[in-house]
Parts: structure tokens; C-alpha cells; sequence
């Protein structure tokens, strides 16, 4: 048990399991946030086996599995054909090997599955509509500025996302930098969706210069679709409604027929600009230390951004619990970086993959159904068999 009082800036998935992950360990925290109340856009995100057991480690299972759904498998396909390449096994399958199932939730239905977990526990103080305007370090502290209030902590945890203006307290941090890449997601129940949309699994279209990711949401009565272009942003918003016409164009002019079926349905698209910050930068400066996205935010191929918030929250919760906090920050940083750094190189490669396209995809789609989807869903070990020592 430790007396430190920490201050975490950011109620994303990051700041709630941080606080979470303190409270189990006996310490309390402030948690400010800027949004007045908690909600999230209506798209899905899967939670891998990695962070499920740290989710599970802290009481959630039983809720997390009557939000969930856990798809049988992941399937490739060419995007042109809607032929298969490859089904990598997850089911009761990876609940065995990895000790936690893979999950598919609804963003909203974890953001409240993690605030109903905050609200009752006595150690976290929640403020919403509180928005930080600087982190400073003191002497024996840190402290956090609200309006016209400062709060004083002993340790203070940065986790307001990839645009983070906090981390202008961390010297050497990485800035955010554009991918070239935009995300376009949208939500439709499972009704209008076209009949031969797989609903039980994890779809996953590879096209030239794009991909599309489709899976089923609340015990799959929606179905959540992601679609990955090559694209410039051009503006200084990061996300916004995006013009299906364009997505019709896009998938026209490359014939990809399987995806133009989806992308002639009437959707309401947001747009998304992929961004990612170097895990290169500093992440901890005295008792300073940055998480989430705010560290690390990563390309969503592997589907592994909030998956890292929640390892990283594990990890810096132990060592606080465990050392004083300059050296607990220091051995955060030092145990999480070549991880992330792995994790966040392997997503780029990912999206050079899915993305090829004439003789280099077919050998790409033969190498993959040569290999088999079990041995390779085991390349992935190494992700989803992590554990935090
Ligand atoms: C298209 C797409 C699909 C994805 N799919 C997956 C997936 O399937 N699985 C997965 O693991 N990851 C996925 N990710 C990544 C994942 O969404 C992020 O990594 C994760 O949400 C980061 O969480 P965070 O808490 O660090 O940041 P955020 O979720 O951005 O939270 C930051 C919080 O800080 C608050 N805030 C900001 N500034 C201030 C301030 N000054 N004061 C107070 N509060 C402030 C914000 O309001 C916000 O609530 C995906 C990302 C994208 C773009």
C-alpha cells in the first residue's frame, strides 16, 4: 500500500484503466477530463487476448463478455473478388491459447463498461468538463493546471491522446505526424447490411492501396466497417464526415466489386486521419510520464492502439506501487518501449502488406494460404500471449 496521490489528464481507455489499474493496488488518483461527459463515436474496436486479461484482472470480465462478441475467426479476402485467402482461428481457440478471448466490442459499450468501474470506486476522484492546460514539475511533485485551480500530485500521468498538448512538459516527446492515410468507419445494422456479409467473424479485404475491415457488434445486431485509403488530409481537423462519393470513386476506378457493393449503401462515414507519434520520442521526464496514444499512438493494422494504452496502464501502475516515483516512471518507460516499439513497427508493415497490389498480392495472398491461418496467427504470439512480468 502507498500514500502517493497521482493525476491523470485524459478519461480515454488509457486514463480510465490507469486509474483502475492504481485503485486495485491501493492507490488514488484524480482523473481530469475535458468533454463534459463520456461518449464515444458508435464504432467498434477489437480488444485482443493481451489487453482482455488485464481488462479481466480488473473484475471486468463478466461485463465485458455481455458486451462482446467473439468472432470465430479472422478471415482474408481479396477485396476484388471477395475470395478467401486465409482464416486465422480465434474462438474458444485463443481464449485457450492466449488465456482471454479475442473481443469485439462497441467503443461506447467499454468506455461505459470502464466509467461504471471508476464511479465505484472510492480512490478515483472523476471530474469531467475539466480541461488541463499545463502539467509543470515541481521540486517533490507535479502539478496540473484546471481552470483557475492547480492541483498538486506526486506523479502525474499524461493521457490526452494522439494530439496531446500536455506533453509539452516531457522535453524530447514526439510530435503527431500525419500517415497519409485516412480511416473511414461507419456502423449499419445488420438488417440493410448485403446478405453475404460474413457476421460471426472478422473480415478483413485486401485491395491496392486500401483494405476493409468489417465485424459484428452487440451480439452482432450491427456490423462495424472500417475502410483504409491512401489520402491526404489537408486540413487541420483530424476527423470529420466523409463524402461516400468518394469512396465510390475510389473503389470504381480499381473494380474492386466485393467493396463497391458496400460502399454503394446510403452510410453516414466518418473520416478519420491516420496519425501516428514515434515511440522514439521521451515518454518520462521526473514525474511526468506520458501513455496511450499520447506516447505511442500507432497505424490501427494490428488493431493495437488501446491494446498498448492498457498494457502500458498495467505496467506503470505496478511500479508505482512498487519504487519511488521518479525511478517507477523510469522503469515504466524502460519495460514498455521495446514492446511498443515492435508492436508499433509491425503495424506499418502490416498496412505495406495489405496494400499490395498485382504480382506482388498474388504472391502475397499464395504465400499467406500456404501458410496456413493457424501457424499464422501464431506469428502473433508474441502480441497476444504478453504478459506483464
Ligand atoms: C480507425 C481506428 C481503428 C482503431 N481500432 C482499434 C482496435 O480495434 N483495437 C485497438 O486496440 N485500438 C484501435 N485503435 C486505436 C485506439 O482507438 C487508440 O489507440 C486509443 O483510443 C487511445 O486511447 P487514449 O486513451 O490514449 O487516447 P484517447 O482515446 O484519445 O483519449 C484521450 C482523452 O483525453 C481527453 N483530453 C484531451 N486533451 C485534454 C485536456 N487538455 N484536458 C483533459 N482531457 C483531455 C480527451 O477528451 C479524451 O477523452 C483504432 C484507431 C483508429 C483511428
Amino acid at each position: 500500500m502507498t500514500s502517493i496521490r497521482v493525476g491523470i489528464a485524459g478519461a480515454g481507455i488509457a486514463g480510465l484503466t490507469t486509474a483502475l489499474a492504481l485503485a486495485r493496488r491501493g492507490i488514488a488518483s484524480t482523473v481530469v477530463e475535458r468533454a463534459p461527459q463520456l461518449s464515444e463515436v458508435g464504432a467498434g474496436l477489437q480488444i485482443s487476448p493481451n489487453a482482455g486479461r488485464i481488462l479481466e484482472s480488473l473484475d471486468l470480465t463478466e461485463a465485458l463478455d455481455r458486451a462482446a462478441v467473439l468472432p470465430e475467426a479472422i478471415d482474408l479476402r481479396s477485396g476484388r473478388t471477395g475470395e478467401p485467402i486465409v482464416s486465422l482461428p480465434l474462438g474458444e481457440s485463443a481464449r485457450r491459447a492466449y488465456g482471454a478471448p479475442y473481443r469485439l466490442l462497441h467503443r461506447a459499450d467499454l468506455q461505459s463498461i470502464l466509467l461504471e468501474a471508476v464511479e465505484a470506486e472510492p480512490r478515483i476522484e472523476l471530474r469531467l468538463g475539466a480541461e488541463a492546460t499545463a502539467v509543470r514539475q515541481t521540486r517533490d511533485g507535479a502539478t496540473l493546471s484546471v481552470g483557475d485551480e492547480t492541483l498538486d500530485f506526486d506523479a502525474m500521468i499524461v493521457a490526452d491522446g494522439v494530439r496531446s498538448k500536455l506533453k509539452q512538459a516531457v522535453d524530447g516527446a514526439s510530435p503527431p505526424r500525419p500517415n497519409g492515410r485516412t480511416a473511414w468507419r461507419s456502423t449499419i445494422p445488420v438488417g440493410i447490411a448485403p446478405r453475404d456479409l460474413p457476421h460471426e467473424r472478422t473480415t478483413v479485404l485486401l485491395s491496392r492501396d486500401a483494405h476493409v475491415v468489417i465485424y459484428p457488434l452487440r451480439s452482432a445486431r450491427l456490423i462495424n466497417i472500417i475502410v483504409v485509403i491512401e489520402e491526404d488530409w489537408g486540413d487541420d481537423s483530424w476527423s470529420g464526415p466523409g463524402a461516400a462519393e468518394v469512396l465510390r470513386q475510389r473503389f470504381d476506378r480499381d473494380s474492386t466489386r466485393y467493396i463497391s457493393r458496400l460502399t454503394e449503401l446510403d452510410l453516414q462515414w466518418t473520416r478519420w486521419c491516420l496519425t501516428e507519434v514515434a515511440p522514439t520520442g521521451t515518454w518520462v521526464d521526473g514525474r511526468i510520464a506520458l501513455i496511450g496514444d499520447a506516447a505511442h499512438a500507432m497505424l490501427p493494422f494490428l488493431a493495437q492502439g488501446a491494446a498498448m494504452a492498457i498494457e502500458d496502464a498495467d505496467v506503470i501502475a505496478r511500479e508505482l506501487s512498487n519504487a519511488p516515483v521518479p525511478d517507477a516512471l523510469q522503469r515504466y518507460q524502460a519495460q514498455r518501449r521495446p514492446r511498443v516499439m515492435r508492436v508499433w513497427k509491425t503495424a506499418r508493415q502490416a498496412g505495406q502488406i495489405y496494400h499490395l497490389g498485382g504480382p506482388m498480392a498474388t504472391a502475397r495472398d499464395l504465400a499467406m494460404t500456404a501458410l496456413g491461418g493457424r501457424r499464422l496467427l501464431q506469428r502473433y504470439d508474441w502480441i497476444y500471449g504478453w504478459r506483464s512480468s
